[in-house]
């Protein structure tokens, strides 16, 4: 009889989960996380001020039913629209209830549900869909495996990227290695400290947010000294806009190969997209963006053009980014590198671009003199506590004072590996690159050790070289569908597995 086990049970591990109760694949339900089903990394905040950066719309984990989030919201008595961009704890716990909701459905079919609260550590294959998973040890769980017939694995991303150049700080007590969850973070801080944020993406921009809320002097600092663009929904496209073969035709490198870009390659891709959103969008399309030079006049004029509804791009994104894994699903290698970086920046800056409320908040932040936003690269940084502002940090030729520092930089992304001894690994810096497994259009791994076609998938970050943008919850819902449908089409597996 089949066992499906789900390593990783955030979203992606609770999509999978339903879409496999759904489609009965399994008499065997193992979710496999130390942490508590549902809110993953991305869900686990508690602080009203972390919002979503992606609308109600965007956020079922249900492929057929859209608003379902909404729906649960209501039920909730949260009062929210499709378009709203509310607290991230909201999804956590809407993860929690639907899993609970579907185990019950389960077990009224006869499906057995296990939640084991253990890190995985490798999988052996002792035969063709006889897997033996494997967890890492701890004092007050020993250590068992667990042999099932499938599995998908839905980890997330790999553990916080910190700034090499902070190395010799890591364990300082002033020293935040990880934003959140950021009630830690809070109170670790000192009343009214000077904070130095590393970072000016997404996670950044949330610990920027409640520290000058809670009347920290914050100053943001990353290399690009900038942020994403803002948006004032994120909901699905009204129609397709960005056709696959005309992108992939875009990104076909020619001869200069994959990994060397010619100047006219990046016009190219800049030509593509302007052709798209003037076939596409009523407004002119050239007064949707700010040309603004300073970090604050392209936040003021994008929270403008947002306001004004004037922001019609924000439409096409989730299209785009279905077109683009599309892309990538289809070809036979990946397309690693295959976007002219420079495009790739600038791209990255649309597709995870901010909540208009959050960047309201950074706009009056940075008027009211609590926040400023810096371009530059540490070139050194000490600490000593004999002096007012303990850490003296250098960029830009000066150096500045700070009581506390946040490291806010991303994630490592994770990947699987074989190991030498015939296990599959969870790879979380993602730097064993040469032992990679292969992720298939379909998701499923492959390895030249596998004797043939394995039950082993991948959804969320991990799908990552596979699918370009891999885990916004509009993406990763439809995939955990996809993969369990592709596993429902393989053969049962017989009594004795
Ligand atoms: C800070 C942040 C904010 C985001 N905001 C949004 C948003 O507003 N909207 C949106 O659509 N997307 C957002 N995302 C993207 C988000 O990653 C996806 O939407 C989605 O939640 C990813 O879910 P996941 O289950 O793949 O990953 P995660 O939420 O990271 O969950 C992975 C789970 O795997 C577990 N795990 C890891 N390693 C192991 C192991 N070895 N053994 C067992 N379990 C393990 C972890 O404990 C965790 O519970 C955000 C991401 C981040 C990082």
């Amino acid at each position: 009889m089949n066992r499906l086990a789900i390593v990783g049970a955030g979203a992606a591990g609770v999509a999978t989960f339903i879409a496999a109760v759904r489609a009965g694949v399994a008499r065997t339900i193992y979710m496999i996380d130390p942490h508590p089903v549902g809110p993953g990394t991305a869900f686990s905040n508690t602080d009203r001020d972390i919002l979503c950066n992606t609308s109600v719309d965007t956020m079922s984990v249900l492929h057929d039913v859209p608003l379902d989030f909404l729906e649960h919201l209501s039920c909730e008595g949260y009062a929210s629209t499709a378009e709203s961009f509310v607290p991230r704890f909201l999804v956590g716990r809407y993860l929690a209830n639907r899993f609970v909701q579907y185990s019950a459905m389960a077990r009224e079919q006869g499906v057995v549900v296990k939640y084991v609260s253990s890190t995985f550590k490798a999988l052996k294959i002792h035969g063709h869909r006889r897997y033996e998973l494997e967890f890492v040890d701890s004092p007050q769980v020993p250590s068992s495996s667990l042999m099932v017939t499938d599995v998908v694995f839905c980890t997330g991303f790999g553990p916080p990227r910190l700034p090499l150049v902070a190395q010799p700080f890591f364990n300082h007590s002033s020293f935040i290695k990880n934003p959140y969850p950021e009630a830690s973070m809070l109170a670790m801080i000192p009343e009214k400290s000077r904070v130095l944020v590393m970072g000016s993406k997404l996670s950044a921009i949330d610990s920027a947010i409640v520290l000058c809320r809670d009347g920290h002097q914050v100053t943001m600092l990353s290399p690009s000294g900038e942020f994403p663009a803002v948006r004032a929904r994120f909901m699905r496209s009204p129609k397709a806009a960005f056709v696959g073969e005309d992108i992939a035709s875009v990104m076909a490198p020619g001869e200069e190969g994959c990994k060397t870009y010619s100047p006219s390659l990046h016009y190219r891709y800049v030509k593509y997209f302007s052709k798209v959103l003037r076939q596409n969008i009523g407004k002119d399309w050239s007064q949707q963006f700010s040309y603004s030079s300073t970090v604050l006049g392209r936040l003021k004029e994008e929270v403008e053009i947002a306001e004004s509804g004037d922001s019609q791009w924000q439409e096409y994104v989730v299209d785009f980014m279905h077109a683009i894994n599309g892309v990538h699903n289809k070809e036979d290698v990946y397309f690693d590198g295959s976007f002219h970086p420079r495009f790739e920046r600038l791209l990255y800056r649309y597709i995870t671009a901010l909540a208009l409320p959050n960047a309201r908040k950074l706009l009056k932040y940075i008027e009211d003199g609590v926040l400023c936003v810096q371009g530059g690269e540490i070139s050194a940084m000490d600490y000593s506590d004999r002096r007012p502002n303990a850490w003296n940090v250098s960029w830009g030729g000066e150096v500045h004072g700070f009581d506390t520092i946040v490291a806010a930089t991303g994630y490592y992304q994770s990947r699987y590996v074989m190991s030498d001894d015939g296990r599959v690994e969870l790879d979380v810096t993602g730097e064993r690159g040469r032992h990679a497994i292969t992720i298939l259009p379909s998701m499923a791994g492959a390895h030249e050790s596998f004797g043939g076609k394995e039950s082993i998938w991948f959804v969320g970050a991990p799908a990552r070289p596979r699918v370009w943008v891999p885990n916004a919850l509009v993406v990763v819902t439809p995939l955990a569908n996809q993969v369990i449908e592709s596993m429902r089409q393989l053969p049962r597996v017989g009594a004795a597995a």
